[in-house]
Order: structure tokens, then C-alpha cells, then sequence
């Protein structure tokens, strides 16, 4: 087996991990390879704060939060938290997330402004370079490696890119790898509204056309996601449960289910929505983002540390990332055979 030479490669570039994108997946990979003494820089496109989708998180975050050092700056205790998740599929039922010892398992309300500059600001305590506003023109390439990008601000050699500026596949695209779609064209339209109604947990209720979720993101401060499966939705369109709101304003994303089919190759990591993408239902967007920024940074690290040999690392989260994505894609289709209409 053909290892590429860390160390020549490490003494050409300037960086050893160059990562594109400052959301949950991008943050979570440079903290991950920082806490592990690598030389770390990031190239965001926006100035922060800035607004995503994404603010109902799942208990299960709190543990990978803890361990990137960020669980106190992230979960503060003036954020909302809810049991479980109200289902209205064919009957309106709670599901809730779960219990132990400790008690019942809390889902947190964040708002993604806040969390993302946390994780951004922790990274940059642990040495991360930060560009900001900076965006990627173009691929560095050295024989059949990636090895750097052009950027907004120069060029910058590193050992690994990591692409994690989400949905729009940047790194992909440049390297014209594969994509493969796994359902019908798929726009969610989604938007905010203020103001105070009563809402007790997130609910997701199922009709003829598609679904609508609600949820209370924070005091004063309501979210919603539409998503109609055959049908276009109008750009003023609010839930009817939020029509004493008053909307603030409203987006549509793609998220027809997809996969790079190459998540990882030589001298690049795709993580987070830049790898893959499922429709909202899913939910977990957040959560995975973290998972496959953390899996990425572990495994470029043992490439680094020679634990590895970098092909078996690639073949493993390539690997690792299809079993989870393909596992959720089954969830998905057992959810939408139970509708009136799933998705054609
Ligand atoms: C309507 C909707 C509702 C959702 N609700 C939830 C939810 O409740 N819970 C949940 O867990 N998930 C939810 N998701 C999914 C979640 O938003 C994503 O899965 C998550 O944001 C992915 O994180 P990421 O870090 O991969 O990408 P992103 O969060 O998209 O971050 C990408 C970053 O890269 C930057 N960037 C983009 N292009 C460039 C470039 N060319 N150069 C440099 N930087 C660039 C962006 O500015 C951004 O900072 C929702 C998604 C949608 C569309």
C-alpha cells in the first residue's frame, strides 16, 4: 500500500488542515484537528453573526459539544428546551426523546448566529486562523492531490481541505465528482414570525401535499419549514397556526436528498451538508454536521500521526458516511409511505 509522505507534504504547505466554511461541520473539524496539535485555518465567505436554519437540536449533541469544549458557550441555560416532538403523521402523537437515570433527555432550542460564532470563537482560542470574509476561487492541485485553494485573500497550501460550506457542494463541483440523487426535487420554504401564541413542543404535522413544522425557537421568536412535495408554495405563505404572527422574513433551500459519492479522496474531507444533504424531516442536520466534521478530524489526524495509511482512512469514511446517510434515507422512505401522498 502507497502511503502519500506526510512530512514532505507537511514541509510544502502552509497550513495542515485548510477548511472551507465556518458552520457546525467546518468549526467542529478544526477543533478537532486543533485539539490534536495540527495547524489549522478557516475561510469563511460571511462576516458572523450570520443566520442558518437549524435551531431545534436533538439531546444527543450535548455529549459531542462536551467533548469539543464548547457545551458551556453553546447549551446556555436561558436557552428553550422540549421533551420530545409532536408527530401528527396519521394521529397526533408525542415522541419523546428519552429518558435514564439522570431523568428525562431535553432537546435544545439554539439560534444558529450565536452557536456558530461560540464554536468559531472556541476554535480561534485554540489557535485556528480565521479568514473572514474570504471565500475559495479556485483548487490548488499538485499532481493528483488536492493541495490548497485559491482564495479571495490568495493562495493557500495545506496538506487537507476539508470542504464544509455546505448544501452548494463547492469542493465537488471543482473536482466534478459524482452526485447522486435520491429523491424528487425537493424546496423547502421556511421562515420566522414574532410575537406570542401558546406552543408547547416542535410539532410536524403530515397533510395531502407535504408537511409543516413549528416550533418556538426562542421568547417571542417562532420558525417554520414547509415542505410540499408536488406543489410550489406561495412566498407569503405562514402556517396557519402562526397567522396572529407577524412574519419576519422567509427562504426556500434545496433538499432533495443527495450524496457526493466520494465524500473523501486524496488530500480532501467533505463534511457536513458539503457531503450530504436530507430533507429537514430528517432532522439532525446540525448533529451530523458536528459527527462528520469530528469523524474527518480524527481520521486526518491518525493520517498525520501514521496510525493510517491516508487510502484505508478515505475508504473508511467513505464508507462510514454512505452506511449513515443510506440508514437514513430507509428512515425517511418508512416515514413517507405512511403519507396519503409521498414524495413521486
Ligand atoms: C429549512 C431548514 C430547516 C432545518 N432545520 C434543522 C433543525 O431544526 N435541526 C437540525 O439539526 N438541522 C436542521 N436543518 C439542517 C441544517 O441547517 C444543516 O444540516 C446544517 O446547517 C449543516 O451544517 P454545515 O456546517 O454542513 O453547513 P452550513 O450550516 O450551511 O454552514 C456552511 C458555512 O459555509 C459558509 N460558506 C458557504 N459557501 C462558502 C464559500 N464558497 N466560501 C467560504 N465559506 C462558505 C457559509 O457562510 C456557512 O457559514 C435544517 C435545514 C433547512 C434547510
Amino acid at each position: 500500500m502507497v502511503n502519500f509522505d506526510v512530512k514532505s507534504m507537511r514541509s510544502e504547505a502552509a497550513t495542515d488542515v485548510l477548511i472551507l466554511g465556518a458552520g457546525p461541520a467546518g468549526t467542529a473539524t478544526a477543533i478537532q484537528c486543533a485539539q490534536a496539535g495540527l495547524d489549522v485555518a478557516i475561510v469563511e465567505r460571511e462576516q458572523f453573526p450570520r443566520d442558518r436554519p437549524g435551531e431545534t437540536l436533538h439531546p444527543g449533541i450535548e455529549p459531542l459539544l462536551q467533548q469539543l469544549g464548547v457545551a458551556e458557550q453553546t447549551l446556555t441555560p436561558d436557552l428553550l428546551r422540549h421533551p420530545g416532538i409532536w408527530v401528527q403523521w396519521n394521529q397526533a402523537h408525542f415522541v419523546p426523546f428519552g429518558k435514564d437515570d439522570t431523568g428525562v433527555w431535553r432537546g435544545f432550542q439554539i439560534w444558529r448566529a450565536d452557536f456558530d460564532a461560540a464554536l468559531l470563537n472556541h476554535a480561534k482560542k485554540l489557535g485556528v486562523k480565521v479568514l473572514q470574509p474570504c471565500y475559495p476561487t479556485a483548487l490548488l492541485l499538485s499532481a493528483d492531490r488536492v493541495a490548497g485553494v485559491k482564495t479571495s485573500q490568495g493562495a493557500l497550501h495545506s496538506t487537507f481541505v476539508v470542504d464544509a460550506t455546505g448544501s452548494h457542494h463547492w469542493l465537488a463541483r471543482q473536482l466534478k465528482l459524482p452526485i447522486t440523487y435520491y429523491s424528487p426535487r425537493l424546496i423547502a420554504r421556511y421562515g420566522y414570525a414574532t410575537g406570542e401564541i401558546p406552543q408547547s413542543s416542535p410539532a410536524i404535522a403530515a397533510d395531502n401535499q407535504g408537511w409543516t413544522w413549528t416550533v418556538q425557537v426562542r421568547p417571542q421568536l417562532y420558525q417554520w419549514t414547509r415542505l410540499s412535495f408536488n406543489q410550489q408554495i406561495d412566498k407569503r405563505w405562514i402556517p396557519p397556526e402562526f397567522a396572529q404572527l407577524q412574519p419576519i422574513r422567509t427562504n426556500a433551500a434545496d433538499v432533495t436528498w443527495r450524496i457526493v459519492e466520494q465524500p473523501a479522496g486524496k488530500g480532501y474531507f467533505l463534511v457536513g451538508d458539503a457531503a450530504s444533504v436530507l430533507d429537514p424531516a430528517a432532522s439532525h442536520g446540525v448533529l451530523k454536521a458536528i459527527m462528520s466534521g469530528m469523524m474527518a478530524g480524527h481520521i486526518i489526524t491518525q493520517i498525520f500521526n501514521h496510525a493510517q495509511p491516508e487510502q484505508i482512512a478515505i475508504q473508511a469514511y467513505n464508507h462510514w458516511l454512505h452506511t449513515w446517510f443510506h440508514h437514513d434515507i430507509q428512515k425517511l422512505k418508512e416515514l413517507y409511505a405512511t403519507l396519503p401522498t409521498p414524495p413521486q
